[in-house]
């Protein structure tokens, strides 16, 4: 069956046509500045060359006939007709409490996702567009909603809660969800097949270090804790984003700089991070790597910060595991910077954790990267949200 998987943002549509047999990419591309002026679409048909073209998507029901004229184009196409898609998979970035895994979509569930929009005022409502565009030019082609949420619905109250009173969670939900779901437990999984054990097992730390970056601690399967809270900016310094800080510099940033609380909020979301750690530099670890090599030292004391806290997450969930078997590294940063990995290993000597520094020069494999002797196996596994969300589409139509 070919699965059409969706992830709508407010302003733009990614998608791949993947068949689920074989499990390859038959297409992928993007529609950008949707509802804006110079909107266009880059559409890539599998081993062929990538193609942007402009046109005007008022809205995402444009964009998504877009996708379906180029899967179906006699030039750039690779189906012969709409009937060919089998069934549409949608990522959802929220779930709240009411999804702990993967759906059918129907009236109810569309519903039910309405009532998350609180808690991703910029996602949610982005993605229940796509789903109503599809079920427009698609009807009767069954959908699914993945939950970036969802795989986090594990964690025990312990985990989830803050200390704040507990009226805040019963009236308002406040509480840790995480984020980057379906990225943790697809490498989880991973993890534990390319080591031949089973997840159920094993203790497993997973980094997803990425623009937005996040950790999760899987123990013997399930979630038992990750870093991103109500909203992804908790946590882990990212490439925009602050990550944990003392909730008091709300208050008191907002009175120096005469902002309010959302426009505090917003240098936290945007100009945070790496970014605004290295005074400027950027938000992409590749421009702040090679400025801290040469020289820059504001830069460099922006990654060693941001691998200080990998670290101590780590070192956190360990804690909270009673122990750690495999560390796994994903998403761009994770994937490709060698560096970075063996900026956080540097402090993984504690618990027996050590990398082989020849192992680690790879970039996008599946690698094992520790010594033959380290005590904790350190994984290099590529994340693949796309794949995770059509495999949950096919198992639930
Ligand atoms: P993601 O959000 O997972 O797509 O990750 C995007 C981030 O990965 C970029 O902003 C870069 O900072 C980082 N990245 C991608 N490729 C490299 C690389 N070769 N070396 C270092 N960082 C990289």
């Amino acid at each position: 069956m070919n699965v059409l998987v969706i992830n709508c943002g407010s302003s733009s549509l990614k998608y791949q046509l993947i068949d689920s047999e074989s499990e390859k990419v038959l297409a992928k591309g993007l529609c950008e500045r949707i509802g804006i002026e110079g909107s266009c679409i880059t559409h890539t048909p599998e081993g062929g060359e990538k193609t942007t073209t402009e046109s005007p998507m008022p809205t995402h029901t444009e964009a998504v006939k877009l996708v379906i004229e180029k899967l179906t184009d006699e030039k750039v196409g690779v189906i012969g007709s709409l009937s060919e898609i089998g069934a549409v998979g949608h990522r959802v970035v929220h779930g709240g409490e009411k999804f702990a895994e993967a759906v059918v979509i129907d009236d109810a569930v569309i519903k039910a996702i309405e009532e998350c929009n609180d808690l991703a005022p910029l996602h949610n409502p982005a993605n229940l567009i796509g789903i109503h565009s599809c079920q427009e030019l698609m009807p009767g082609v069954p959908m699914v909603a993945v939950f970036d949420t969802a795989f986090h619905q594990t964690m025990p109250k312990k985990a989830y809660l803050y200390g704040i009173p507990y009226e805040y969670y019963e009236k308002y939900k406040i509480r840790r969800y995480g984020f980057h779901g379906t990225s943790h437990d697809y490498v989880s999984k991973r993890a534990a097949e390319i080591l031949g054990k089973k997840r159920e097992d094993l203790k497993i730390i997973v980094c997803h270090l990425g623009n937005g970056t996040s950790i999760s601690a899987v123990d013997h399967g399930k979630c038992v804790d990750t870093s991103m809270g109500l909203t992804p900016l908790e946590g882990l310094i990212m490439g925009t984003r602050s990550g944990d800080l003392d909730p008091a510099i709300v208050s008191f940033l907002a009175a120096k700089e005469g902002l309010d609380a959302a426009g505090v909020i917003d240098v936290l979301n945007k100009k945070s991070g790496v970014l605004g750690l290295s005074g400027g530099v950027s938000s992409d670890f590749r421009d702040v790597g090679a400025a801290a090599d040469s020289g820059n030292d504001v830069a460099a004391t922006a990654l060693d910060a941001y691998a200080y806290r990998v670290a101590k997450y780590i070192g956190s969930y360990a804690a909270g595991m009673n122990g750690v078997d495999v560390i796994a590294f994903t998403a761009g940063v994770g994937e490709n910077d060698f560096k970075v990995r063996a900026m956080v290993s540097s402090y993984l000597g504690y618990l027996g954790a050590a990398i082989d520094d020849e192992k680690n020069k790879i970039r996008g494999e599946e690698t094992e990267l520790s010594t033959a002797d380290s005590r904790v196996k350190l994984l290099l596994v590529p994340t693949n949200e796309e794949l995770a969300i059509a495999r949950e589409t096919v198992r639930l139509v």
